[in-house]
C-alpha cells in the first residue's frame, strides 16, 4: 500500500512521513477516527514506507524487495492482529494467524474493509469478534524476535477496542517496555473502550472523516460508473469511504438487475423468442448467486407493480428509473396474473437453488411470463 493510493488524508500522511524523516518513530502509534477514513491503509502504508529499501520523500518506492512483499502483505516483519471468533472446527481461542490467509485476501480486495465486512468474510455475520489474551501472548512472542529483513518488527492491531481486559493488560506491558526496533500501529474506530493506560502510552493521531470531494475523487479513480450512482454514493457516505464503496456496489447491482428485468419483460411482451433466447444465454452465464439475486429483485418489482396497479399507490420503494418503468408496466400486473407470476419466479429460484440447469429454468420462466402477460391485457404499454 502506497500513501498515494490512499484517498485524501494529506495532513495525516504528512505527519506519518515526518515521523520517519525526523527519526521520531514511536514504539506505539494509534490512528483513530470514524470508520471508513483510511486508518488501516494508512497503517499499512506507514509500515511499508518504514521498511522500504529505497524510500522517497513522499512515499515508498513500490518496487524494492520489501515493497513487493508488502504489496502481497507477506513481509516477514509485518504482523496483524484483528478481532476473530471461533468458527466451525476451531480451537476455543482462535487467533489472527488462524485466519491470516483470508485476512490478506480480504484486505487486498478492499483496504477500506469494515468490521462487519470482515465478519461476513469469515462467515460469522451478526457476531462480535474479540482480541483475546492468547493473541496478546502471540504478539509479545513475535515482537521478541529479531526482525528478519527490516530494521523494525511491525505489528498492526486493527480495532484494538475489541481487546478484552486480560488481552489489554498483557499488551500494555509490551507497550510499556517494548524491545528495540518495535513499531505497533493501532487502528481504532472507537477509543472510549480502550484502556486509558494504553492510550497514554501511544502516540495518538486523529484521522478525520473524508470530505465529499475526496470521496467523489476516490470512487471515480476506482470504478467506472454512472455519474448518478456515483453522486448517490457520495451523498450517503457522510465522510465514510467504506459506506460510499458499499452503496456504489449495491446500486450497481440494483441497476444491473433492473436492466435484466426490464429487458426480459419487453422481450416477453413482444414475444421476441430469438432475442429472449439470447437473454437466457446471458443470464445463464452470470452464476448461481447472481441469478438468485435477480429472482429476488424480480419478485420485489413484481409485487411493487401489483401494489401500484391496485392502489395507484406511492412509488416509495422505487428508484427513479424503477418508478418511470413501473408507470407503464404496472397495468400488466393484475389480480389475475400476479399470483402465477410470483409462483413462476419463486419456483425458478428454487430450481436454481437446487442446481438446476439455468438455461432451461430461465427459458421455461420466460415462456410462462409471455403467457401470463398476454392474458387479457388491461391498459397499454
Ligand atoms: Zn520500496
Amino acid at each position: 500500500m502506497l500513501f498515494k493510493e490512499i484517498i485524501g488524508q494529506q495532513e495525516v500522511k504528512g505527519k506519518l512521513l515526518s515521523l520517519v524523516k525526523d527519526d521520531r518513530i514511536p514504539h506505539a502509534l494509534m490512528l483513530f477516527g470514524p470508520e471508513g477514513t483510511g486508518k488501516l491503509p494508512l497503517a499499512v502504508a506507514m509500515a511499508q514506507y518504514l521498511s522500504c529499501e529505497a524510500r522517497g520523500d513522499e512515499d515508498a518506492c513500490g518496487v524494492c524487495a520489501s515493497c513487493v512483499k508488502f504489496e502481497k502483505l507477506i513481509h516477514p516483519d509485518l504482523h496483524f492482529v484483528v478481532p476473530v471468533l471461533k468458527t466451525g472446527g476451531m480451537t476455543a481461542s482462535p487467533v489472527t494467524d488462524d485466519y491470516i490467509t483470508i485476512w490478506r485476501e480480504t484486505l487486498l480486495s478492499n483496504m477500506y474493509i469494515t468490521e462487519n465486512q470482515w465478519y461476513e468474510a469469515i462467515g460469522v455475520e451478526n457476531k462480535q469478534g474479540v482480541i483475546n489474551v492468547k493473541e496478546s501472548e502471540t504478539v509479545i512472542r513475535k515482537m521478541g524476535f529479531k526482525p528478519y529483513e527490516s530494521d523494525y518488527r511491525m505489528m498492526i492491531i486493527w480495532l484494538p477496542e475489541k481487546m478484552n481486559q486480560p488481552a489489554a493488560n498483557k499488551l500494555l506491558k509490551l507497550i510499556e517496555e517494548p524491545p528495540a526496533g518495535t513499531l505497533i500501529i493501532l487502528a481504532a474506530d472507537h477509543t472510549d473502550s480502550i484502556l486509558p493506560t494504553i492510550l497514554s502510552r501511544t502516540q495518538l493521531l486523529h484521522v478525520p472523516p473524508l470530505p465529499e470531494s475526496m470521496i467523489r475523487q476516490g470512487l471515480a479513480s476506482m470504478v467506472q460508473t454512472d455519474p448518478q450512482l456515483l453522486e448517490d454514493a457520495v451523498s450517503k457516505a457522510n465522510g465514510n469511504f467504506s459506506v460510499a464503496l458499499r452503496t456504489m456496489r449495491q446500486d450497481e447491482n440494483e441497476l444491473y438487475h433492473f436492466e435484466l428485468f426490464t429487458g426480459m419483460m419487453r422481450l416477453c411482451y413482444g414475444r421476441k423468442i430469438i432475442e429472449l433466447s439470447e437473454w437466457v444465454d446471458k443470464v445463464a452465464g452470470i452464476g448461481r448467486e447472481r441469478q438468485k439475486q435477480f429472482i429476488d429483485y424480480a419478485l420485489r418489482l413484481l409485487r411493487e407493480n401489483f401494489m401500484l396497479h391496485i392502489e395507484n399507490g406511492a412509488l416509495n420503494y422505487m428508484s427513479r428509473k424503477e418508478a418511470d418503468f413501473s408507470v407503464k408496466f404496472s397495468p400488466f400486473i393484475r389480480e389475475d396474473n400476479i399470483h402465477d407470476l410470483v409462483e413462476a419466479f419463486t419456483l425458478a429460484g428454487n430450481h436454481i437453488e437446487a442446481n438446476g440447469n439455468p438455461r432451461i429454468i430461465f427459458m421455461d420462466l420466460s415462456i410462462q411470463v409471455i403467457r401470463l402477460l398476454m392474458q387479457k391485457v388491461a391498459g397499454t404499454a
